[in-house]
């Protein structure tokens, strides 16, 4: 999902000097060009008029268009999008931005148009100036007035850039778990590929994706996201942007995945997975599946009692006993998530 087309966003004066630059150039070289330019100097002097506040206009309108154009249309967006945008913008103020940058546009068009008809009736050189003169003198006065907005909008758009960009349209299961329980093993057994890597703001972390494909391996069904430093510890000590941002995870995640690791090497005990997994529980309220993995190095009447425990902690969640690094029954829990809606 690409959310923004646009690149950085230059302030008013930075613009107004690439316009006011581009006019002076563009009537030089018409200067230059006798063929196209009339023989009366009224004549001439309103082509080279014309020229340059044509110019002036159609640079400042692309320019701005192309940021109203560049910013998502909020209203349309996939609720996560919505809810990244609420924990990291202000919305209100983004939009009236917008709001802004699209009065100016209508401004500098309509003054174009009555510059167009006084230059085209002008009788004298002196006032053809002066009416080009006025022309840039109100261009300039319309972009200063944006320039707060300009400003702001380029610091949004440097927060959307870091966005993650991913598929809103097929349904997104969330790996959760503390550090080293497989999570990432399980991710590339199940989706057969090393993971695809998105940023997320908050977080120095990447947004791991895998995709599972249907049988013919041609259409991603499902999107599975590891997502490091996140739901790996409980939330309890994160500040409020960063809880609201791993909460936008809700609006896009059908189920959470949670990995337990009951090995020997566990670097967290049970009780402490147990309790990650009720913290989570409180605050995600889609349906939950158990993994618990590293079948390979457990003994069955260790696993036999976790899986016990687990029914009693989360009664109405499917569990499976896995070896995600040696891709044993994985595909019994595969088969299974194909079927998430
Ligand atoms: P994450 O931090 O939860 O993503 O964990 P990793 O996927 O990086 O795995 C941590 C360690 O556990 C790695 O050394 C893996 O090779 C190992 N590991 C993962 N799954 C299994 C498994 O099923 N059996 C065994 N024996 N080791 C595993």
């Amino acid at each position: 999902m690409v959310l923004l087309s646009i690149g950085k966003i230059e302030q008013a004066k930075s613009m107004l000097d690439t316009a006011f630059h581009s006019a002076a150039a563009q009537a030089g070289q018409l200067k230059t060009t006798t063929k196209a330019m009339p023989r009366k100097p009224l004549d001439r002097a309103r082509a080279l008029e014309l020229k340059r506040c044509f110019v002036v206009q159609q640079f400042l309108t692309r320019e701005l268009t192309r940021i109203v154009k560049g910013f998502p249309s909020f209203d349309e967006l996939a609720p996560f999008y919505v809810a990244l945008c609420k924990a990291t913008l202000d919305l209100a103020d983004v939009k009236q931005s917008l709001g802004a940058v699209q009065w100016a546009r209508e401004q500098i068009a309509s003054r174009w148009r009555n510059t167009r008809f006084q230059i085209n009736s002008g009788m004298d050189t002196g006032a053809l100036r002066k009416t080009r003169t006025a022309f840039y003198g109100r261009v300039s006065s319309v972009m200063k007035q944006i320039n707060k907005n300009l400003k702001l909008l380029d610091q949004a758009r440097q927060t959307i850039r870091q966005f993650p960009s991913l598929k809103t349209g097929i349904p997104t299961i969330a790996i959760a778990g503390y550090p080293n329980v497989g999570k990432s093993t399980l991710l590339k057994a199940l989706t057969g590929s090393a993971p695809a890597i998105a940023s997320y703001p908050f977080t120095t972390q990447r947004l791991m994706l895998g995709y599972i494909k249907n049988k013919d391996k041609t259409q991603a069904q499902i999107q599975l996201i590891d997502t490091p430093g996140l739901l790996d510890r409980p939330l309890a000590k994160r500040n409020t942007i960063e809880v609201q941002a791993i909460l936008a995870l809700e609006h896009l995640t059908k189920a959470v995945l949670f990995v337990i690791d009951p090995s020997p090497s566990a670097g967290y005990s049970l009780e402490k997975q147990h309790n990650l997994l009720d913290d989570l529980r409180k605050r995600f309220h889609q349906e939950f599946i158990m993994v618990i993995n590293k079948a390979d190095l457990v003994p069955g009447s260790v696993l036999e009692e976790e899986q016990r425990v687990l029914k009693q902690l989360a009664p109405e969640s499917q569990q499976f006993l896995v070896s995600a690094e040696k891709s044993e029954e994985t595909d019994t829990l595969k088969e299974f998530l194909l079927k998430v809606r």
